[in-house]
């Protein structure tokens, strides 16, 4: 029995409708829920991933406080707009939000640390830097002055360089290079000679199929395949350097974080980290699969980048990245952490991880 029905299983009507605890071998206990929140989402509903990850996390909430607490998910603009879920969660309008950080740069540029750097950290290193390295109590002082207390509550792994209608087989095929790419990767594309185009997941398929972009980012081939952008684009290039290791997040009100007794803030807190795992885990097994299915059914042809386009795309990205750490003093402490993680988890993980798939090929 997969996981997830296994859960379904052991939460019964429970999860769905939050006011009944299902304990094998025992009576139904009516329980009514004492809290009831609302969770607001960047995603659209049930978006498989992230909106699936988020609803994930509501049910576990629901589950593990034995229907104390009600959490029901809203998709994007289903109360509030994708990018109001920040305001909405931080006025009270909201308890839970779910997203992913930088999002919020214009709020703080320091925020961007807690999502996706270019050649920044893997998921398994930026789990090691917030849980063990003292990136969550940076995060959750980035996050104070708005009243929210963040968590970590997914990640997608290292995501695909992306759709090209283009070969790029060296630096100068950037140049004019139309790219969906959003965030510090697109500023690093800019600074190569591209030119960044910012559009919504769903205008990917149409933009690249009729030429107006080049080229593509998205996510993995989980849900590059679920959105068909193999019938756009030619080439499918590899790594996805400018987000290695992208952290959803869950961010609570920190009053109504407080006000619940400490048990129940315990459920809230670690069944984040439990959703964490649990996307990251999804995200490597549906990738997995997806890939199989795009190179070998859909016959893509699949392409890592050149190695002097990395190089230049690093070098790029270390000055774009320094840029934001000099932005202001948060946002220099957390980068100097950061930066100080990374070049440690590099040499401990060139001895480790790296030399261990390296021989394994
Ligand atoms: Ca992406």
């Amino acid at each position: 029995m997969k996981r997830r029905e296994f859960i379904k299983k052991l939460g019964g009507s429970g999860l769905v409708a939050g006011s009944t605890l299902v304990a094998p071998g025992l009576a139904q206990a009516k329980v009514t829920p004492e809290y009831k929140w609302k969770m607001v989402t960047t995603w659209p509903k049930n978006f498989p991933g992230l909106g699936t990850g988020a609803n994930y996390l509501a049910n576990l909430i629901n589950e593990m406080s034995g229907g104390r607490i009600q959490v029901k998910v809203y998709g994007a603009k289903e109360l509030v707009p994708a990018f109001e879920i920040f305001d909405a969660v931080s006025r009270g309008v909201a308890e839970l939000g779910h997203g992913a950080a930088y999002y919020w740069k214009g709020k703080s540029e320091a925020a961007q640390f807690f999502a996706a750097v270019p050649f920044g950290l893997t998921a398994q290193e930026m789990n090691a830097w917030l849980y063990h390295g003292g990136g969550m109590e940076l995060w959750h002082e980035v996050y104070e002055p708005f009243g929210l207390v963040p968590m970590a509550a997914g990640n997608t792994g290292v995501q695909m360089g992306g759709w090209f209608n283009k070969e790029i087989n060296s630096v100068a095929d950037l140049k004019g290079l139309k790219m969906r790419i959003p965030g510090l990767g697109g500023e690093v594309l800019r600074r190569a000679g591209g030119t960044p185009v910012s559009l919504p997941g769903g205008e990917i398929f149409t933009s690249l199929q009729s030429g107006a972009i080049d080229a593509s980012e998205f996510v993995g081939p989980y849900n590059d395949l679920a959105f068909g952008l193999y019938k756009a684009a030619k080439h499918y290039y590899y790594p996805g350097w400018h987000e290695p290791g992208t952290t959803l997040e869950c961010f609570v009100n920190k009053k109504v974080l407080e006000s619940l007794p400490k048990d129940l803030q315990s459920i809230v807190i670690n069944a984040s980290r439990v959703a964490n795992l649990d996307m990251l885990s999804e995200y490597t097994a549906q990738n997995n699969q997806a890939l199989d299915t795009l190179v070998n059914k859909h016959k893509v042809d699949l392409r890592r980048y050149p190695d002097d386009v990395l190089k230049k795309l690093k070098a790029l990205s270390d000055e774009v990245v320094a840029e934001v750490g000099a932005k202001d003093k948060t946002s220099k402490k957390v980068f100097e952490s950061f930066r100080n993680f990374r070049d440690q988890a590099t040499k401990w993980h060139n001895v480790s991880e790296r030399a261990y798939l390296n021989a394994r090929v």
